[in-house]
């Protein structure tokens, strides 16, 4: 088979073999034409564990159900592990992209890149495993992070035992390739959802008098919301409040008895987290000038992804030795939500993100049927992945070493 023309700088080309690149992009087309939902990837799980088979780590094992989890022992076995995440999921989304190797499973796609991931977890893999690090690196192929559950599953499974530090990265979109997004701080935000219920009492829509309309409670609290970020929180301080979903109601001519209110709070610090869910929680007191009941639960989400400092220097130093002026930091701070925030409450670590487009490519968002990352990414994700991890392995042996 011709080996495929990768638009990548020598720094990254010279790592992989020709066999290698074939066996990385067909691997990560394999994975793409089969995708697979949260905590459903057992054809996934069974290409990785083979994949794998042919490096000499000392383990390869199932975890989180669906999930590997990989070690190679490094040449001093005995220090403790560096963690590289890669998360294998797809979503419920009909795929439109037109790529040879579109989804053959129906209403099921790989529309966030999490195919790519897979793919460049493995590629360090195999990098790791030519030249090993100076301690253990373990690699978690983590499974349901689009329903914020893998992570968990991961701890909970003690995937983290031992490991002194993670690190992960997503692809991007709106940058090219090989463009290495090392942001100082905040890199996803704290995501939780809030459920308002409102109830009154059912009546004739011609006999408002009779009853008490729990829309009229559900208006005040949504033009109640918009208040909070503008008129309650500082200005330099980031965050998010958007109602995604309003219900109640089956009849043109009845007021019902209830209505609810659905979204999402986004934000950075815990600190704000809490002063969105006090707000929240207060709007309810608007019920009583209605003689309505407002109730508000609020579902605590992902947390937000907070970068330690001396991991992404060295993140920024290994990305400028492979990319130069393609590793920066994010032009905008982004809202989105990983559970990979859960590990950075048990350990430090690290989250990229890297651009996936060629130049002249338009930008399509993730979550779109037509969202697709180019194979390119695969092998930028691998090279830095699989660098800064030997980097910190190197570190960890220092004494007194900050993390
Ligand atoms: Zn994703």
């Amino acid at each position: 088979m011709k080996p495929p023309n990768l638009n990548l700088p020598d720094s990254i080309k010279s790592l992989y073999s020709t066999d290698e690149v074939t066996q990385l992009i067909e691997f990560r087309k394999s994975l793409h034409r089969e995708p697979e939902l949260s905590l459903n990837e057992y054809a996934t799980q069974k290409k990785i564990m083979t994949a794998l088979s042919t490096l000499n780590l000392s383990k390869v094992e199932p975890i989180a159900e669906t999930g590997v989890l990989a070690e190679h022992p490094g040449k001093n076995p005995s220090l403790p592990p560096i963690i590289i995440r890669g998360d294998i999921d797809a979503l419920p989304i009909q795929e439109n992209t037109g790529l040879d190797y579109s989804s053959i499973h129906p209403g099921v796609m790989h529309a966030c890149g999490h195919d790519v991931h897979t793919s460049w977890a493995l590629a360090s893999a195999i990098l790791i495993n030519k030249n090993p690090a100076e301690g253990p690196i373990r690699f978690i192929f983590q499974p349901a992070e689009e329903i914020a559950k893998g992570a968990l599953k991961i701890i909970e499974e003690s995937g983290l035992k031992n490991a002194k530090a993670i690190i992960g990265a997503h692809v991007d979109r709106n940058y090219p390739t090989p463009t290495i997004i090392a942001h100082p701080g905040a890199i996803a935000s704290n995501s939780d959802t809030f459920t308002y219920t409102i109830i009154g009492k059912s009546c004739h829509g011609a006999r408002p008098q009779e009853g008490n309309d729990p829309f009229i409670g559900a208006a005040t609290i949504i033009l109640g919301i918009q208040t909070i970020i503008s008129r309650q929180i500082a200005p330099q301080t980031k965050a998010v409040i958007s109602i995604g979903k309003v219900d109640g109601g089956h009849s043109h001519n009845i007021i019902p008895e209830k209505a609810t209110i659905t979204g999402t709070i986004r934000s950075f610090s815990e600190e704000t987290r809490q002063l969105l869910h006090t707000k929240l929680n207060q709007l309810c007191l608007m019920g009583e000038s209605f003689d309505l009941k407002i109730s508000c639960t609020i579902k605590t989400g992902a947390p937000s992804i907070i970068n330690n400092e001396r991991i992404l220097n060295l993140a920024t130093i290994e990305g400028n030795k492979l990319v130069d002026e393609f590793c920066q930091p994010l032009n905008t701070p982004n809202f989105g939500a990983e559970d990979f925030g859960y590990y950075l409450k048990k350990i430090p670590g690290c989250f990229l993100r890297i651009g996936c487009r060629a130049e002249n490519e338009k930008i399509i968002p993730a979550h779109n049927n037509q969202f697709f990352a180019n194979h390119e990414s695969i092998f930028v994700g691998g090279a830095i992945l699989s660098n800064l991890a030997a980097q910190l392995s190197k570190e960890i042996v220092v004494p007194n070493s900050p993390f």
